[in-house]
């Protein structure tokens, strides 16, 4: 979570930064700060409660020169999101200046030990800590800004990526990372001089640069005005830096037109997916080749069992993938919340196969889980959306997504891409381990081949979804049922309605209505089924008849022409035909559009919804 931007050669910092947080914000935005040295060596630092906009207008009259600066926006884990607690902190000094991304665990011992040693602070945050103390450690050992943060990050324990600029050194930015990322942009200034800059991720790097140093866990970078970029780890042995060249593009990050990300995601679908699936899946050889398991083959054949390890959307994209995997390849799949596996000592064995799915590949839970995986012993296989990220690097193996950037904090074609890539996972082991008839295999990679036009056409034929939904934006309460490869759709579209809209909404598996959440339904309920004609259609129209007997609202998911549900419905949206197991990559769609239109209607923030971020780096 939180945004860091840094910069450092010869244009101006600041509007550089300021666009940096701009890109940046999806993953925080209580407050924003920024901090600069100018030309007469002055470190001056502005912050200010809210969306960088509020930062930039606090701003507009300051003194913001300056050729190198660091940029924070912040989710505050400790204290209130006020100015004091904004970053950047000060040093008591007033020599240093840090950013930081993540919690400080022991805070408490190491703010009462500076405390005893004269030190006092200002505002209510774990990070302030990090900056005293790297402050203190520098006075008491008389050693560079470097040195001290190497020595000072000793006695911290916790999550961390951090940037720091020292006012008596301008010519310096020191960064170092443990748990939370952190990107080094290497470009050259209109000079030819060598120039920095920092992001937590590369999206506020990519339209200076595409040469770019992904931070490893315990390193500590120094990059000097010189053109040098010195990493060493905690114990001091030099790294050298590995230099990757970014593939991602500038209209990747802009909304293209749409008046949000999320809408422009949601729209992007059938492209993203298919970029997914290219390469991998072969409609006329009939074949599936994911370049992650053919050299691992034997631990996926012979897997006792896996275990996929997720949180949020990615934990539903799990279920899903959980049902196709054991349907397709015959292995028992077991889902899990990743805070919970992580912390309950789970039993694992040298011959499970333990899949990470992550859309930004730095979720703290998902990558704590798969710590503990490989400490028993399992091959790790990761999902990621974010090239070089924490868990794709921490992973024996794994399949990217392929997307592109994802901005909006809800997930959407991360989800969809997510599915269909446990989709092709459980077709490449089914083929290795013979589980299908040829005649099911074939007919199956056609079908999934097909969805990307599917879902173009879903979205073509669900326009009105933000009429209808202008509807329900008085409605304190949805529920969402389904059955089957349908229930965790429902899961998910519930939970991307209350993200965005605040409504509170569940999803239930549709059977499971009549033990409890029966109990809410009244005229006033709106309860939305995904009804495909497939599966258990006859059951959940039984369901169907139950709720409506207790004068529910229905909104319906249905196949096209379908007559029955639709007659028992209220609305009904329309997918076309597929096979039972590739289903919830089409009900998605109108799923996603409901809770966007209900939200906009609402007039919420969609692409930043109060409270929540994307990248969970915390766990
Ligand atoms: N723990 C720090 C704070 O509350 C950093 C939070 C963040 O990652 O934005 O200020």
């Amino acid at each position: 979570m939180c945004g860091i931007v840094g910069y450092m050669g010869g244009q101006d910092a600041y509007p550089i930064l300021v666009r940096g947080l701009h890109r940046l914000e999806y993953r925080g935005y209580d407050s924003a700060g920024v901090s600069l040295i100018n030309q007469a060596g002055n470190l001056n630092v502005y912050k200010a409660t809210g969306k960088v906009d509020a930062l930039e207008e606090k701003c507009r009259e300051a003194d913001t020169t300056g050729t190198i600066g660091i940029a924070h926006t912040r989710w505050a884990t400790h204290g209130e999101p006020n100015t004091v607690n904004a970053h950047p902190h000060l040093s008591q000094s007033g020599n240093l200046s840090l950013v930081h991304n993540g919690i400080i665990e022991n805070y408490k011992t190491l703010r009462a030990m500076l405390e005893g040693k004269g030190y006092s602070f200002c505002s209510d945050t774990d990070t302030e800590v990090l900056v005293q103390l790297i402050d203190y450690t520098q006075a008491t050992s008389r050693c560079d800004l470097f040195t001290a943060v190497q020595r000072a990050l000793k006695s911290v324990v916790g999550a961390y990526a951090i940037a720091l600029l020292e006012r008596s050194h301008p010519d310096r930015l020191v960064c170092a990372r443990k748990g939370s990322p952190l990107v080094i942009g290497v470009g050259t200034d209109a000079r030819g001089n060598k120039e920095f800059f920092l992001g937590s991720d590369a999206t506020p790097i990519v339209e200076y640069t595409n040469q770019v140093v992904y931070l490893k866990d315990e390193e500590i970078a120094c990059m000097d005005r010189s053109g040098q970029l010195d990493i060493v780890n905690m114990d001091d042995v030099h790294q050298t830096p590995e230099m990757i060249t970014l593939q991602m593009s500038l209209d990747e990050l802009e909304k293209g037109g749409y008046p949000h990300f999320m809408l422009k995601e949601i729209w992007e679908q059938p492209a993203a997916l298919r970029t997914c699936i290219k390469g991998r899946l072969h409609p006329a050889s009939k074949d599936v080749v994911l370049s992650g398991i053919i050299d691992h083959k034997d631990k996926f054949v012979k897997a006792r069992r896996i275990i996929i390890c997720a949180c949020g959307t990615s934990w539903h994209s799990a279920l899903i993938g959980k049902y196709f995997i054991e349907e397709a390849a015959q292995v028992p799949v077991e889902v899990e919340y990743a805070s919970e596996f992580r912390y309950r000592n789970p039993v694992i064995y040298p011959d499970d196969v333990v899949v990470a799915v992550s859309q930004s590949g730095e979720t703290a839970d998902t990558l704590a889980a798969i710590q503990l995986a490989e400490r028993k012993g399992a091959f790790l296989y990761g999902i990621c959306n974010v090239i070089g990220s924490s868990i794709a690097r921490a992973t024996h193996s794994g399949t990217y997504l392929h997307v592109g950037p994802e901005i909006g904090v809800a997930s959407t074609k991360a989800f969809t891409g997510q599915v269909i890539t446990l989709c092709l996972l459980g077709l490449a082991i089914a083929k290795e381990k013979h589980t299908l008839s040829d005649e099911m295999f074939h007919m199956l990679v056609d079908e999934l081949y097909q969805i990307p036009d599917k879902m173009q056409w879903t979205l073509e034929n669900n326009k009105d979804i933000d009429k209808f939904a202008q509807m329900f934006t008085y409605c304190r309460n949805f529920i969402f049922l389904g059955r089957g490869y349908n229930y965790p759709v429902a899961l998910e579209g519930a939970l991307k309605l209350k993200e965005i809209s605040y409504i509170h909404a569940e999803g239930y598996p549709a059977a499971e209505m009549k033990h409890g959440p029966i109990a809410l339904v009244d005229e006033e309920m709106p309860v939305v089924f995904i009804a495909p004609r497939r599966g258990m259609y006859d059951k959940v129209v039984s369901n169907i008849q139950e709720i409506k007997s207790r004068k529910g609202k229905i909104i319906s998911v249905v196949t096209e022409g379908d007559t029955t549900v639709a007659g028992m419905s209220d609305h009904t949206f329309v997918i076309p035909d597929t096979r039972d197991c590739f289903v919830p990559l089409l009900a998605a769609i109108p799923l996603q559009l409901l809770a966007y239109y209900v939200a906009t209607a609402k007039g919420r923030n969609v692409d930043q919804p109060r409270n929540l971020a994307k990248s969970v780096t915390v766990e």
